[in-house]
């Protein structure tokens, strides 16, 4: 099996090691004919903005859109989570759309712009997890076929719908391999 990164912008470097350390091999995404024979994409943190247009720019927009309508198994972190979403509060900017939920950039606001902080994710087993938070969005609503796995400060920061997974924070910059091999484990 091998697990693509998208690798446009941000912190794909990161996610490789994390896949590496969960014992599966991976490949970086920056062309279309790099998705041929992918079992799941990992779109990293980065600037959503930026992201979105080099997916565009790079003709990888539909085609990833089309294969995650399609089944293919998709975990976006923080910029990532942004490009997931349907719903991105007073933004037009492109996106894949394929998650029903409605997100909030930069959420946390200005004094707080990064921070870690344990928290409870109970699909994870008892230990908290220690979430990286870098100018981070969060969930403002998910729909009915959404299942919510964290929350911070009363905030959605984790969900699940089917076999997409999003995160607000980072969890490819602690060596927690949890979310990893969650995705993994329940997305394929
Ligand atoms: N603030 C960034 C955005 O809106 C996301 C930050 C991140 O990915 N660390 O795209």
């Amino acid at each position: 099996m091998i697990v693509g990164v998208l690798a446009l912008q941000g912190a794909f470097r990161e996610h490789q090691r994390a896949l590496a350390g969960c014992g599966v091999d991976s490949v970086l995404i920056k062309k279309p004919e790099q998705l041929e024979g992918i079992s799941g994409l990992i779109i990293p943190g980065g600037e959503s903005t930026t992201i979105g247009k080099l997916l565009n720019e790079f003709s990888l927009l539909e085609p990833v859109k089309k294969m995650g309508e399609e089944g293919l198994p998709i975990f976006g972190t923080c910029a990532g989570l942004i490009l997931l979403a349907r719903n991105i509060a007073g933004s037009e900017q492109p996106r894949l759309g394929l998650m029903d939920i409605t997100v909030e950039r930069n959420a946390f606001g200005r004094q707080v712009d990064s921070f870690e902080v344990d928290t409870d994710i109970p699909a994870l087993g008892p230990e908290p997890f220690r979430a990286v938070f870098i100018r981070a969005p969060y969930i403002l609503g998910v729909g009915s076929g959404v299942e919510v796995l964290a929350s911070f400060d009363g905030k959605i920061v984790f969900a699940r719908q089917g076999r997409f997974l999003a995160a607000s924070f980072h969890p490819e910059l602690t060596g927690d391999l949890r979310v990893h091999r969650y995705f993994l484990d329940k997305c394929f």
